[in-house]
């Protein structure tokens, strides 16, 4: 390796070594003073860098404002289970086919796009708030609107409540589908209301969240949901510069029999190419075959489209990022790094506490930051407001507790992904962690405080963050 970074043959520097009586083998070791000297000796200069450098420059090249060109929006379905986010996505994608490519056989590869009025849309296929910040989580962001699906003849329900928390907490822009307005016991009305008291203010209540009511079974106003996404992507003024190495974010990842290793990548910015060298995650490849949800095999892809990566060695995770790279041995010094580090820290896992209140509060101080995230969850409405209303009391000019997300019931693995992208506390009072929730936060490391006494969980988090004020001077 040592000979391969300085250009020269390998067999000269092992004779190097020969004429200083060390006689080396292919994979032996040598330490980096003694690597320092014999690249001298070659008349080479050296530049140490630090492990971190090694994926300095991967993401996030800077782009000149004149390259920027308009790009699709990317929408995620979220909503409370049977309020109809699969129903939407099916009606919507049998129903707006990209021109063109009519016949093609549809296929699950995560995520899809349509077209209306000539313009793009992108969806990804995996309804509800729980991927999506499990993707978060990650490290990608990959939505850029979220469709809260509210069944008109239900209310607004504990997902619900939690689909809003996860979209702001992404700071992503909801547009509300109140759903199954083909029922006779729809009450869109009701909807409207209930939302208000969760801090979404449709436009008919005088708010400037987008609405529309549909039915995903009947078809019923699906173009003016579509019209609704367009309009909300123009506010956004989305750009992506399409003339560069792209990056993105797998969305999905599988182990295919015959095909070997396929993700499912989302191009963010630039364009994928066939041929293009990928690092993704901790795993890398030459893409030989790009392929859409239509089946068609592609020869490049722009910013905003999913498609099927084919060629990679190994299977990354949804929501790893990936990116394009210029030579094979970048993408294996890049993902032998990582593949080191994500052993390093799964064996450092027990020692890490994310997310416990003591580990928070020194971030905290550190960062100067004053906030105190926290992820609620009780046993009944009653009580999780009244610890709401608590815990804002407590707030003073110098910290204040921000809770990321509260509602009734028991803490699940989409709290925890919640707690982890916002790195806040979790606290059960009267309920308890399901087993996967367990599993998950022993896994990222994240704090789960049990209380059954108001008066003793406020107290802790008084004592936490007035461990967080400035100390007098
Ligand atoms: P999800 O759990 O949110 O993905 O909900 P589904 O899409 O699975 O829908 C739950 C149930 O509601 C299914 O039986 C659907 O047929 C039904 N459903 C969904 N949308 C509508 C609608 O617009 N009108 C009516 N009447 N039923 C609907």
């Amino acid at each position: 390796e040592l000979a391969g970074r300085m250009a020269e043959r390998a067999v000269d520097v092992v004779k190097f070594f020969m004429k200083q009586g060390q006689i080396l083998k292919p994979g032996d070791v040598i330490d980096a003073d003694t690597a320092e000297l014999v690249a001298a000796e070659f008349g080479h200069t050296v530049r140490r860098v630090a492990e971190s450098d090694i994926e300095e420059g991967l993401f996030d090249i800077a782009d000149r404002p004149e390259d920027m060109l308009p790009r699709p929006p990317v929408v995620t379905i979220m909503g409370h289970v049977d309020h109809g986010k699969t129903s939407l996505l099916d009606a919507i994608r049998n129903a707006n086919v990209v021109s063109g490519e009519a016949g093609g056989i549809t296929q699950h590869i995560g995520a899809y796009q349509v077209e209306k009025n000539g313009q793009k849309i992108t969806f990804i296929d995996t309804p509800g708030h729980a991927a999506f910040t499990a993707m978060r989580a990650r490290g990608a962001q990959v939505t850029d609107i979220a469709i809260l699906v509210v069944a008109a003849d239900d209310s607004v329900m504990p997902q619900t409540i939690e689909s809003i928390s996860h979209a702001k907490a992404a700071g992503v822009p909801i547009i509300v589908a109140i759903n199954k307005i083909d029922k006779p016991s729809a009450d869109p009305q009701k909807v409207r209301t209930q939302l208000l008291q969760h801090e979404v203010f449709v436009e008919s209540m005088g708010g400037d969240v987008l609405e529309v009511e549909v039915s995903a079974t009947k078809g019923t106003n699906l173009d003016k949901l579509l019209e609704a996404v367009l309009l909300q992507a123009e506010v956004l003024d989305l750009q992506a510069n399409p003339n560069r190495t792209a990056e993105g974010a797998i969305i999905e990842a599988k182990l295919d029999k015959g095909r070997g290793p396929v993700a499912t990548a989302l191009v963010q910015t630039g364009t994928l190419l066939v041929g293009d060298i990928v690092v993704a995650g901790n795993e890398w490849g030459r893409v030989r075959a790009l392929v859409t949800d239509r089946g068609d095999h592609i020869k490049e892809a722009l910013p905003s489209t999913p498609v099927e990566i084919l060629g990679l060695q190994g299977t990354p995770q949804a929501g790893d990022r990936f990116a394009v790279v210029h030579d094979e041995a970048r993408a294996r010094e890049i993902t032998e790094y990582r593949q080191r580090k994500a052993r390093d820290k799964a064996a450092a896992k027990h020692a890490g506490q994310r997310g416990s209140l003591e580990h928070m509060m020194s971030q905290l101080q550190s960062s100067g930051l004053k906030e105190f995230p926290l992820v609620i969850k009780g046993d009944v409405q009653g009580s999780v407001e009244a610890i709401v209303a608590a815990l804002d009391k407590l707030g003073t000019d110098e910290v204040r507790a921000r809770i990321v997300h509260a509602g009734a019931g028991g803490i699940t693995e989409s709290d925890i992904s919640l707690a982890e992208t916002s790195g806040a506390v979790v606290i059960g009072f009267n309920v308890r962690a399901n087993p996967q929730a367990r599993q998950a936060a022993e896994a990222a490391g994240i704090d789960i405080r049990y209380y059954s006494i108001i008066y003793s969980l406020v107290d802790d988090i008084k004592d936490a963050m007035s461990g967080l004020l400035s100390p007098e001077r």
